[in-house]
């Protein structure tokens, strides 16, 4: 009997654990740990362990599909990328190539997304490329970017544990991020403080030395009146404000405007709590700050970021271990997906596409007369460019937006007003059945390449077993349809040569390869020669911006689009679950994960629960302007009153039906966290 481990890297969350696959007659039979992996020594959460039961389901795609007359019809390869390519070519000619966007994919491999962004500017020749970070960390990119000019986590994840104190704001961290959640407990064993801002008394609160339950959407209204105590008390870093930053006056006329006074009915909590934990924040002399997406998925999910960000630089809290300002990203490869330039204004490294330099760089290494010179569509601009008609051709790479993306029943009309729809997945997702192609591809733990963990370390994945059928690797795929369009530039013959590349014109990558990424020791961007080791600590001795500073902004508190009324009283807000990974397809089809949760639900307070005349475990319906689902109730004190609290996660009780597409002005980013919606017994 053929047994072997392989070693390799967890396909679910963005923290990026290291795990060994049990191999058996050419099946995944089990995970063990890996103990020498240098972030969580073999320990894994219950996604991590139960990771291999996705991977040989009888429901994986194993042969390219065609939709005719209504009906998915098996194809052969040859078929279906013949049909792809002269569609393209024929779309790009006709109507011309912005109408056609790519999306590429928080799972996929760092060199599979370089090779869609490519695709789109270089095969389709249009800007609109993205992918659903736009949905999670879109606000930290931008926000970050704007204060310290670089949007990724200051800090490590096992640093975490040297801080004296753990500010936590937006992110279930023992739920979402379990081996983050580790540092945490870490740092309280050895006397770190906690605290943890959520409208719901999570896993992580239950952690907290201080719980601060607030109303969702009310951010920086909290950050302000903190500052406000920090600054009318003396409490900043006045040597780290005079010798590293930028603004302060800006920022110190809109913070005195903010007293917790007047935070205390915005945000719902009591003014003098906001004094106690400003001054814990302030004083600790080592505080981190974790959040995630109850910071960014806001329209004013920028600005909250940027309040973070200020509250961090007047109290000189980043650029030394212990401290520093943390997005924790949710997906596998999020961070690796941004890095590769699957966003609509930048290239690989962040680099702005709008810049003559260059793009004449690019177009000259990938034989080109030039790249599209804009700026393109994000994820929700590309639906509704769909659903009037502006854009008529998309191709997606491993998302699911019929479950993640905002106010699903537009998303749902926009694909469907698409002439030729492309989707590429391991399994037949709910988006996959609208499309005209559906294409098979190989899981992560059946190819090599590499991912980015949230903490900006990049790591080799090992192929365990060979995929399903006739199903390629994303990057294979990809290359097939740009041969076949005629177009150089994609006759990459395996994931190392891709790399290769962008090494090659990603100057945060530029001193990586596989052979360092062999040793499990941690490289971590920026890593921009051969004998570089790595940045374990961002922003040392200086910010990334050319001055070299950190810029502070005064950032006046707005309300969310949408607030309770009459017809609409109550806030719904969303997330996520620690036995379940984004839209389901794949922890769903997990028998361990899924019998664990097997469906969604709605938690609402027992007071308002008493007034709508809800029993715990009762069928109610959820209602908003967009939409209607049917859930059971889970009565219950954890969520704050006035709102409700529904997962994300299960098609059938899609939260996504009720969220609401207002977005972020800068990043456009979708308003996932709040809106308004009422309850009614069914
Ligand atoms: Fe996988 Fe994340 Fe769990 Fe680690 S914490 S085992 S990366 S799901």
């Amino acid at each position: 009997m053929d047994i072997k481990l392989v070693p390799t890297i967890c396909p679910y969350c963005g923290c990026g654990c290291g795990l060994n696959y049990v191999v058996k007659d050419e099946k995944i039979v089990g995970v063990e740990p890996w103990k020498r992996h240098p972030l969580n020594e073999g320990k894994l959460c219950p996604k991590g362990n139960f990771s291999h039961e996705f991977i040989h389901r009888d429901d994986r795609l194993t042969t390219p599909l065609i939709k005719k007359d209504g009906k998915f019809v098996p194809a052969t390869w040859d078929e279906a990328i013949s049909l792809i390519a002269s569609k393209f070519t024929e779309m790009k000619a006709k109507y011309g190539p912005e109408t056609m966007a790519c999306f590429a994919s928080a799972r996929s491999t760092n060199e599979e997304n370089f090779v869609m962004q490519k695709f789109a500017r270089v095969a389709i020749g249009t800007p609109n490329i993205d992918h659903c970070a736009r949905l999670c960390h879109g606000t930290s990119v931008a926000g970050l970017a704007k204060t310290l000019g670089s949007g990724a986590m200051t800090n490590t994840i096992t640093d975490i544990k040297d801080s004296k104190l753990v500010f936590i704001i937006g992110s279930n961290t023992l739920e979402d991020h379990p081996l983050v959640g580790r540092s945490v407990i870490r740092a309280k064993e050895s006397g770190a403080k906690i605290i943890v801002c959520d409208p719901r008394f999570n896993m992580t609160a239950k952690q907290a030395d201080i719980y601060v339950p607030f109303k969702s959407g009310t951010d920086v209204a909290l950050f302000n009146a903190m500052m406000y105590t920090i600054l009318s008390e003396g409490l900043e870093n006045k040597e780290f404000i005079k010798n590293r930053t930028k603004g302060f006056d800006a920022l110190k006329e809109e913070v005195m405007k903010c007293p917790p006074e007047w935070a205390e009915p915005i945000t719902g909590v009591p003014a003098d709590t906001i004094r106690k934990i400003a001054r814990m924040y302030a004083t600790s002399g080592a505080s981190s700050i974790l959040f995630a997406m109850g910071i960014t998925q806001h329209a004013t999910g920028t600005d909250n970021v940027v309040s973070v960000s200020n509250l961090a630089l007047i109290c000189g809290m980043i650029g030394r271990p212990g401290v520093g300002i943390n997005p924790l990203r949710g997906q596998n490869n999020v961070q690796g997906a941004c890095d590769m330039g699957c966003l609509p204004n930048v290239v690989s490294g962040y680099q702005a596409v709008i810049n003559d330099e260059l793009r004449k760089k690019y177009a000259g290494l990938w034989n080109v007369a030039d790249l599209p010179n804009k700026v393109g569509l994000t994820i929700v601009e590309t639906m509704n460019a769909a659903d009037e008609g502006k854009v008529k051709g998309l191709y997606i790479m491993g998302e699911n937006p019929m479950v993640s993306d905002p106010n699903v029943n537009h998303v749902k009309h926009a694909l469907e007003k698409l002439e030729f729809l492309v989707v590429q997945d391991i399994f037949l997702t709910e988006t996959a059945e609208l499309a005209s192609v559906v294409l098979p591809a190989a899981a992560g733990p059946e190819k090599q390449g590499t991912y980015t963990s949230t903490e900006r370390r990049v790591q080799l994945l090992r192929p365990a077993v060979k995929p399903p059928g006739q199903a390629k690797a994303d990057w294979e795929i990809i290359c097939s349809i740009a041969k076949k369009m005629g177009v150089k530039g994609f006759d990459f013959n395996s994931a190392k040569e891709i790399f290769q590349e962008v090494a090659k014109v990603t100057p945060q990558y530029a001193g990586m390869s596989y052979e360092r990424l062999e040793k499990p020791e941690a490289l971590h961007w920026p890593c921009p020669a051969a004998d570089h080791a790595g940045t374990p600590i961002l922003h040392v001795p200086k910010f990334s911006h050319p001055d070299g500073l950190g810029i502070l902004f005064g950032v006046p508190f707005k309300p969310p689009a949408e607030v309770p009324d009459a017809e609409y009283p109550l806030v719904l807000t969303t997330g996520r679950l620690l036995y379940h990974y984004h839209t389901g397809s794949m922890s769903r089809r997990s028998h361990t994960l899924d019998a664990e949760v097997p469906t969604g639900f709605l938690e609402i307070n027992p007071e308002d629960a008493a007034k709508l005349g809800v029993k715990d475990g009762a069928k109610v319906k959820v209602k908003t302007r967009r939409g209607e689902i049917e859930i059971n109730a889970k009565v219950t004190p954890n969520i704050i009153k006035n709102h409700v609290f529904v997962p994300f996660h299960f098609w059938e009780c899609s939260a996504n039906k009720l969220t609401i597409d207002a977005l972020d002005p800068f990043a456009k980013m979708p308003e996932l966290k709040v809106c308004s919606c009422k309850v009614e017994v069914v």
